[in-house]
Parts: structure tokens; C-alpha cells; sequence
């Protein structure tokens, strides 16, 4: 018997564990991920742990069960979709058959509106990145960096959210003088409070990385290789390494091309399914509900419903509870939720310790954990993510949420 064709444009995190959750529930289905980068997917949050040597490269691989029905194909590029024909065609102008797809190609690093990002000598603006000037998506951005880091002096990072704290870490763990440049107040805005942007910049201060909150990089020095960093104030930076994280955008040119609905990601209703018939969509392309997410949490939560939808299950997503986490380095930092509820609509319970550098904050509705931000002491990460998932009652003394003595792990 012919199996249902599955195809799956993109071979990143949510594809994966696409494909490892529906072999799991259905034995005999076929897959085929089809990815443009070189690698089979692999786990993309820990690129700045293979920066640092902590992994190497292969180490962070996310393999596709050994099966029979599953076929990875990299450094394929799909360059159209015709959703009534119900085929794929590819960048060496062949074609491939589906019966079912599924988008799952990722974001897209924003590139931030700075003047000289290219080199000037020959193209003018538009052309090659600067030599100097580096993104970091992928495990070819992560391998140039890691090559450019030995011969470099001085670093700054281009945006003070969770990607470029990230990156600045790693960097500064490299023993590179980094300075982070943050339009916005203080640092991990979207996560973070302000109480607790101060207690990561404090931390990563004690790191060597110095922070320019309320700051826009507006130039870039150097002709043809980056010399340094022009900052809106005037204020001139000196860096022969900038990174740019500036955040990322979904990637959905292909969905658009195709006649999808797209708004800033790819529409999806809570089976995953897209506007167009046999068409889902899953991870960082996605829009569900007016939401996009750019973290891996949501993009396997929406991979495992998928996955149990295509199976005969009835299953539906209906939106992520979103944790973001920064582990397994000097500075931790995880946060979650409501962390700045407004006054009276919630308690809110802080324990800050600038001396160990540890800030703390929970903040609860009734007996229901709502939000929370632990910055360098994630003792009890574990219990916090428990009681916020399952929206449990928390314990009498919550308190107990926040101390590592007795805290349930
Ligand atoms: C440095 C870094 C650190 C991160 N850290 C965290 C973290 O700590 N916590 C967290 O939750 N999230 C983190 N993220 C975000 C997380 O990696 C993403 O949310 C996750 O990768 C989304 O999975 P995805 O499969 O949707 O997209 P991706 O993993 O990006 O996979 C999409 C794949 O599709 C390919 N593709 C796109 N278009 C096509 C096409 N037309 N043809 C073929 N292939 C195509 C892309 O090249 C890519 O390989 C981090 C991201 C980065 C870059």
C-alpha cells in the first residue's frame, strides 16, 4: 500500500520533532524534511555553546529516527509550492510530489536599519556583509565567528534581547571585550522587569560586558572591514567584531509566493492547518491566534499537536505558555508570564541579592502562579516551570519557589 506523502519544507527544531513524534505514533508514515542549510536539523539554542567549545557542532545534531519512511534532504532549497497541483519544486529545478506538507521554515535574522553594514569599496551598500560583521542564526554563522574570535580585539553586539545577551556571554566567555548596544531601556525587555534588567546588566558587567541602554547603533566604521560601532549619540565604539541581534522575523516569502495567508507569519488555526487544503504549518513561521513566538518551546509544542493531529488524534493548540531560558553559563536567567503585572492585579513577591548578583521575582493570582523572572540563581527553575505549565495551585509558602533550601525540584 502507497503511504501518504508527507512533506516538510525546512529541517530545523520544529521539523524534527515533527518527524520524531509522528514516526512515534504512526510506524508507517513517510516522511520527507527537505532543508536548505548543509546540516540535518540540529538544536539551534545551543549555538552559543558551540561557540564557546562547550559542543561541538555534532554534538547539538537533532537526528531523524532511523526509518525507512524518513528521508532528510539538506542543502535542498524549495523554491515554490503549488498548493493545487500539490508539488514542490526545488532549486535544481526539479519537483517533488506531496500529499500533505507542512511549512516549518523558521525566521529570519532582522537585519537592523544600520548605515555602512556592507562593504563600500566595490557594491556600495547592499552587497556582502563587512568583514568583521556577523549574524548569528545558523552553524555556518556560529563557525565563521568562532574563526573570526581569535584575530578580533574588541566586540560589540547590536541588540540586548536574549539573542544578544546570549551571543555577549559567549563572546565574553572567549575572553573578547564586548560592549551590547539596547534601543530599549534595560536589557531582555520582553522578558524581563526593570529590576531585572539591572541585575543582568550588573552581572554581565562582572563579565566585561559593558552595556549601552537607550542607544541606537547608527553606523557602521571601516570600508570594507568593521573598525567600530557609531552610536546615534555620536558616541563611537571601537570593535573589529559586530554582531547583529537584532531579533528575528518569520521566514515566509515561500508561504506568500504560494497564496498562503500570511500576515507576519504564516495564519494557522489550531490544528496547524494554513488557508490552503493539505497545508500546516509549524514553529517560528507561524502565526496562531495574532501570535508569533521565535522560541523552541512553542515550536514543539505546535510539532507534537501536529503530529497527533496527522495521526487521527484529536488534538489542538491552543497557544504557549512561553519560557524563556538562558542556562549553562556565568549569567543565568530564565522568565516567564505576566512579570509586570500591574499594581493590585496580583501579589508580587521579589528577593533580590545584588551582592551574589541573584534577582528573584514571582508573581501570583489567588494561589496560581501568573509570571516570574529568576536572574543568576535558577535553583529552582525546576519547580517554578512545574507550578507555571500545569497551573497548579502553589505550595502555602511560596516563598519555598524562590529559595534553593527545600525547594521541590
Ligand atoms: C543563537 C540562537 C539561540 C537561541 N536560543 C534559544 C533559547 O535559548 N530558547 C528558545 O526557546 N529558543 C531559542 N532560539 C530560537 C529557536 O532556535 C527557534 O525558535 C527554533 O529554532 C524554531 O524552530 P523552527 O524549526 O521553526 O525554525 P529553524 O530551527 O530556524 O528551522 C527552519 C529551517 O528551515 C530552513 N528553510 C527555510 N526556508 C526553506 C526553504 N525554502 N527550503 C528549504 N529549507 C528552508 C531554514 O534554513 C532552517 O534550517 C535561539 C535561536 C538562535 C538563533
Amino acid at each position: 500500500m502507497r503511504h501518504r506523502q508527507i512533506a516538510v519544507v525546512g529541517a530545523g527544531m520544529a521539523a524534527a520533532r515533527f518527524t520524531a513524534q509522528l514516526l512515534a505514533r504512526d510506524p508507517g508514515a513517510a516522511v520527507t524534511l527537505f532543508g536548505d542549510e548543509p546540516h540535518a536539523p540540529y538544536n539551534r539554542a545551543l549555538l552559543a555553546d558551540v561557540l564557546t567549545g562547550r559542543y561541538q557542532a555534532d554534538a547539538i545534531g537533532l537526528p531523524a529516527p532511523e526509518h525507512p519512511g524518513v528521508h532528510v534532504r539538506t542543502g535542498v532549497e524549495v523554491t515554490a509550492v503549488d498548493t493545487a497541483a500539490h508539488t514542490l519544486e526545488l532549486a535544481d529545478g526539479s519537483f517533488a510530489a506531496y500529499d500533505t506538507l507542512v511549512m516549518a521554515t523558521g525566521s529570519n535574522p532582522v537585519l537592523p536599519p544600520i548605515r555602512n553594514l556592507h562593504c563600500t569599496s566595490n557594491t556600495g551598500e547592499g552587497g556582502e556583509l563587512k568583514q568583521g560583521v556577523h549574524a548569528f542564526r545558523t552553524l555556518e554563522d556560529c563557525a565563521r565567528l568562532a574563526e573570526a574570535v581569535p584575530g578580533a580585539t574588541r566586540a560589540v553586539v547590536v541588540g540586548g534581547g536574549i539573542l544578544g545577551v546570549s551571543a555577549a556571554r559567549a563572546l565574553a566567555a572567549l575572553g573578547l571585550p564586548v560592549e551590547i548596544v539596547h534601543q530599549a531601556p534595560y536589557l531582555m525587555e520582553r522578558h524581563l522587569d526593570e529590576e531585572g534588567g539591572a541585575a543582568l546588566h550588573r552581572a554581565l558587567a562582572g563579565l566585561g560586558v559593558a552595556v549601552y541602554p537607550e542607544n541606537r547603533a547608527k553606523s557602521v566604521g571601516g570600508t570594507d572591514r568593521a573598525e567600530g560601532v557609531v552610536l546615534a549619540n555620536g558616541y563611537r565604539l571601537d570593535a573589529d567584531l559586530v554582531v547583529l541581534a537584532c531579533g528575528v522575523r518569520p521566514r515566509v516569502g515561500l508561504a506568500r509566493a504560494a497564496g498562503l495567508d500570511v500576515r507576519t507569519g504564516i495564519v494557522v488555526d489550531d490544528t496547524l492547518a494554513t488557508s490552503a487544503p493539505d497545508v500546516y504549518a509549524i514553529g517560528d513561521c507561524t502565526e496562531h491566534a495574532g501570535l508569533v513566538h521565535g522560541l523552541a518551546g512553542p515550536a514543539w509544542e505546535q510539532a507534537d499537536v501536529l503530529a497527533a493531529h496527522l495521526s487521527g488524534a484529536d488534538a489542538a493548540y491552543r497557544g504557549s505558555r512561553v519560557f524563556a531560558r538562558l542556562t549553562a553559563g556565568p549569567v543565568e536567567i530564565a522568565a516567564f508570564g505576566e512579570v509586570d503585572a500591574l499594581p493590585g492585579t496580583a501579589d508580587v513577591i521579589r528577593l533580590a541579592d545584588p551582592t551574589r548578583g541573584s534577582y528573584k521575582k514571582l508573581v501570583l493570582r489567588g494561589d496560581r502562579l501568573v509570571g516570574g523572572i529568576l536572574v543568576g540563581d535558577l535553583a529552582t527553575v525546576g519547580a517554578l516551570t512545574h507550578a507555571y505549565e500545569r497551573d497548579e495551585p502553589v505550595p502555602e509558602d511560596p516563598l519555598h519557589l524562590l529559595i534553593t533550601q527545600g525547594a521541590p525540584q
